[in-house]
């Protein structure tokens, strides 16, 4: 049978992976906060992309600013120019316009009088519509739907009223980067190309959050931010795509479950040279994972214009003096770590007609990379050394309760890839029995052994 949201909801609940935000109060909407397993399974998500982003990569360092910025950031970066308005395209000149305003326009070309303030957008598309209100630029009547681009939290610095300033928390962590693009060359003394990687929480007042953990206000994000000589731009976007899908796919997600989607030339944002969204198809249908754009000078040019610092970078070669493209993969980690539950999830019946629910995530991400079972109470003592031995390299659990194949059942559904049996033989022999997660067969392995087995797993 299909995985739905229904069944990964309940089992995260159930098993700890994620539970409803604040709930003894009757919860808050849309918040979300990760259980003993699930904290393990982000942080497995999170350090597999950083391993591939960072560790492995020759080109790229890490950052981790502050979610707090000097608003002037915001400035530059947009987020504060439409701030609030209801935003709609013109869908064949691309010009950008204020809903509101269309329709203000509108009533005082016919004489009437009306407040648009406080519409719901759906009765200003549906008042554009019906009176054919026409693009001051080009003529045409074919808008995009509404965008709001009020989507970033305020808060306050400062302890008294009249002393604070209104701040904002970041909406992505990409500016993070953006701004520290001149202290991060230097001080790791990088030639271009190379690029800034970053994790870190990221908030949006989104207006329709939902889906379980696919839309939320609160969410964290993991960036790249690629610099590049311009006219170089389009080869690491290819670049940097293949890499994106090599990561998931290397990561055991399926391919049936991902396709990538190059935006159209129509669909470019202005500043754009490229964009694709890598999708997952969700039980709710495809929905974008991760996206990837070539934001050309765009975000760079108009830091510079804001701060007024010179942020061109001087090739040592030839002295050329540039500012440089930039490609931006952005990856949302509680998309993708919502994506590699569900793909993980299947329901088997096994030969003697019984059902099972596996999780079957790649090593890397399991929540417990192993699992060890005294056969009998009286073993302990001598198992909890195998968990000792073992806890010190990888999260492993340990697990005395139930019979063995209540024992297999439970680790099944959280996806531990192996679960170990110390018996009375293994008194004599110092070896243990591992049975697979997925194939479900055991074979014996001397306790020496078990931390090779383990970390070999671990590759990806
Ligand atoms: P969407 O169209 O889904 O709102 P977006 O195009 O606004 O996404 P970006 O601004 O490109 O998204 O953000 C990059 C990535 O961050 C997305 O691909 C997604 O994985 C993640 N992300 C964005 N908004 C949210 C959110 N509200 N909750 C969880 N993840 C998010």
């Amino acid at each position: 049978s299909k995985v739905t949201m229904e069944k990964i909801v309940s089992l995260s609940k159930t098993r700890g992976f994620v539970f409803p935000g604040s709930e003894i109060y009757g919860g808050l909407a849309n918040t979300w906060d990760y259980g003993p397993l699930g904290v393990e399974l982000k942080n497995n998500v999170k350090k597999a992309w950083w391993k591939k982003f960072v560790q492995e990569s020759k080109y790229n360092v890490g950052l981790d600013a502050s979610i707090l910025m000097n608003p002037q950031a915001w400035v530059a970066s947009g987020h504060v120019g439409g701030f609030a308005d209801p935003l709609m395209d013109c869908k064949a000149c691309k010009a950008r316009f204020r809903a509101d305003k269309l329709i203000e326009d509108h009533f005082a070309k016919h004489g009437k009088e009306g407040v648009v303030d406080g519409w719901p957008h759906e009765q200003m598309e549906a008042y554009i519509r019906e009176n054919h209100i026409k693009c001051p630029e080009c003529g045409k009547a074919d808008f995009t739907g509404i965008r709001q681009f009020n989507l970033m939290f305020k808060t306050f610095q400062g302890v008294t009223e009249d002393s604070s300033t209104q701040i904002y928390l970041r909406p992505e962590t990409a500016q993070g980067i953006f701004v520290n693009f001149k202290n991060v060359q230097r001080a790791s003394r990088k030639k271009v190309p190379f690029g800034i990687a970053q994790v870190g929480k990221s908030f949006r007042n989104e207006i329709t959050p939902g889906n379980f953990t696919f839309r939320t206000r609160e969410f964290e994000q993991m960036e790249l931010e690629f610099f590049c000589a311009p006219g170089e731009d389009l080869e690491w976007f290819d670049y940097w795509k293949q890499y994106c899908l090599d990561w998931l796919k290397n990561l055991n997600m399926k391919d049936a479950s991902i396709r990538s989607r190059d935006h159209a030339k129509e669909e470019l944002s202005h500043y754009s040279n490229a964009t694709t969204d890598i999708e997952f198809l969700f039980p709710f249908g495809w929905g974008e994972l991760w996206g990837i754009a070539d934001r050309t000078d765009f975000d760079l040019k108009a830091h510079m214009t804001h701060s007024g610092e010179d942020l061109r970078y001087v090739d040592p070669m030839t002295n050329e003096k540039y500012v440089p493209y930039c490609i931006e993969p952005s990856l949302g980690a509680d998309r993708v770590t919502l994506a590699f539950l569900v793909d993980a999830y299947e329901e088997e019946t096994l030969e003697d007609g019984s059902d099972r629910v596996v999780m079957k995530f790649h090593p890397a991400l399991a929540p417990f990379k192993a699992a060890v079972f005294p056969l009998a109470k009286k073993l302990n003592d001598e198992a909890v050394k195998v968990f000792e031995m073992l806890s010190k390299e990888f999260m492993v659990d340990y697990d005395d309760s139930g019979s063995i194949g209540k024992r297999y059942r439970r680790h099944d559904e959280i996806g531990t890839p192996f679960c170990i049996t110390f018996d009375f033989d293994s008194l004599e022999d110092g070896q243990v029995t591992v049975r697979d997660r997925d194939t479900m067969t055991q074979k014996r392995v001397p306790i020496a052994e078990l931390i090779d087995l383990i970390r070999e797993s671990q590759a990806f």
